[in-house]
């Protein structure tokens, strides 16, 4: 009897009126379990860039990777087609599915960088056809075929440095499209509980809950935190009023900023490709339509716009009092120019590394009366209301204002954040380490009345 690695990929079964494909994996972990598939790690939840433009959801795929029997192959792969083809909104139009089977215990560095690309910035179709052939691997493409990118780029994205884990609860079908019903204070409460190594429960300046999503989809709830035991811990005291019909704990690059790529020079700045960058404020703030605040940096090879956006409150007030020569650092998302704007950087994040000191002139004060003088017009001096004393060789004098802002990192508010991107609380909690060894016991839950 011989045993196989595989890493199974899919992508793009959902659409923004039904479906998640974190649901199709939590479904493929109880059947393949079944087959006598055992699972080396948990499985793996990829968001990749979150700035492509015909990608408006949370861009997150996903890997399965198993060790099987040589003679399961065939029934493996049958099963995970069948469920993607149960599972996914085939009728949507922007819903293209795809899977990719993989096989052999190390994944080529080739394919990792692809995966790296995919996350940090565009790939294509093609590269990953290109890819797949070379090393021999399986896609299975639904109609565009576009899900074969992201399903490929999970199986390469194999979370080497900093990730995290989520614990995703699913509704039973019924509720589906349903208000979701959990104890507010529970939740809460867990926040407290658990802080700092889970994050984005509670949204701290609105008081809003965060870990239960809006839509037509099949999660009821979804808990980020550093390891397996802390997110299983932090579910078990979320009080949900509606059945769970199954959990699962996912590995995953979610709160680690895996997008932002550093960009030495503002010329370098590409369309679609998150970047962290540095420059000098070279126009101050202005609120365009919409509320939105616009400023503009600059280094010794261009200029670039960068833009806060009315929903990411926190981060909005702060780039509003930004003025000319602050130092910043900034973290965003790049938009491709348009006809009204040119190509601009949608803050996540800005650091400020130097505050420019903010100088108003004001007239002089009469030095017999100390009244405030009145000018005389320009450069034609001063003369002071009260007493009648002219001074026509005095200047305006130089006045230091204090700075609302000072030194630091700056972000979106919780819940306006990327999944990617890294919240406060992560800060000094990031890992280097590889892949922890082995799975903790309790991994996933299929409720009875589910099998
Ligand atoms: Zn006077």
């Amino acid at each position: 009897m011989t045993t196989k690695t595989m890493h199974i990929g899919l992508d793009d079964t959902d659409s923004p009126r039904q479906g998640c494909t974190t649901y199709v994996a939590a479904l493929l972990v109880e059947k393949l379990q079944r087959l006598g598939a055992e699972f080396i790690d948990y499985p793996n939840l990829v968001r990749l860039n979150p700035n492509v433009p015909w990608k408006t959801r949370g861009n997150g795929a996903l890997c399965l990777r198993i060790k099987h029997n040589e003679s399961d192959e065939d029934e493996i792969k049958e099963t995970v087609i069948g469920t993607v083809e149960e599972q996914a909104d085939f009728e949507y139009e922007g819903t293209d599915p795809g899977i990719v089977f993989f096989e052999g215990t190390r994944i080529p560095k080739e394919v990792k960088t692809f995966s790296k690309n995919a996350v940090t910035g565009i790939v294509n179709l093609d590269n990953a056809l290109k890819l797949l052939k070379r090393f021999k691997a399986e896609a299975v493409g639904f109609k565009k075929c576009r899900g074969i990118i992201g399903a490929f780029a999970a199986v390469g994205e194999t979370l080497q440095g900093d990730y995290t884990f989520e614990v995703l609860a699913y509704r039973v079908p019924e509720n589906y499209g349903l208000k979701r019903r959990v104890v507010e204070s529970s939740i809460v409460e867990m926040d407290k509980a658990t802080a700092p190594y889970t994050f984005n429960n509670v949204d701290q300046e609105k008081e809003r809950v965060l870990i239960t999503p809006r839509g037509p989809d099949p999660i009821l709830l979804g808990i980020r935190g550093e390891t397996p035991e802390i997110v299983k811990k932090a579910f078990e005291m979320v009080k949900p009023l509606e059945p769970v019909e199954r959990w699962v704990i996912f590995r995953t690059n979610q709160g680690t900023d895996a997008h932002l790529k550093r960009v030495e020079q503002l010329s370098q700045i590409k369309p679609y490709n998150p970047v962290i960058t540095k420059g000098i404020v070279v126009e101050n703030p202005k609120i365009i339509p919409r509320r939105h605040v616009v400023f503009s940096i600059k280094d010794e090879s261009a200029q670039v716009d960068c833009a806060a956006y009315e929903p990411t409150g926190v981060l909005r007030k702060v780039a509003r009092k930004l003025i000319v020569g602050d130092h910043v650092e900034v973290y965003g998302g790049v938009r491709a120019p348009s006809q009204s704007y040119p190509l601009t950087i949608n803050l996540e994040k800005i650091r400020l590394l130097r505050v420019s000191p903010k100088i108003v002139y004001q007239n002089p004060v009469c030095p017999k009366c100390g009244k405030r003088l009145k000018s005389m017009g320009r450069n034609k001096g001063f003369r002071c209301e009260k007493c009648g004393s002219r001074y026509p060789g005095l200047g305006r004098i130089e006045v230091k204002v204090e700075r609302e802002i000072g030194k630091g990192l700056y972000m979106t508010s919780s819940r306006s954040q990327r999944h990617l991107t890294k919240p406060f609380r992560r800060y000094g909690l990031e890992k280097s380490h590889a892949t922890p060894k082995g799975l903790i016991e309790d991994w996933y839950h299929v409720s009875r009345n589910a099998r």
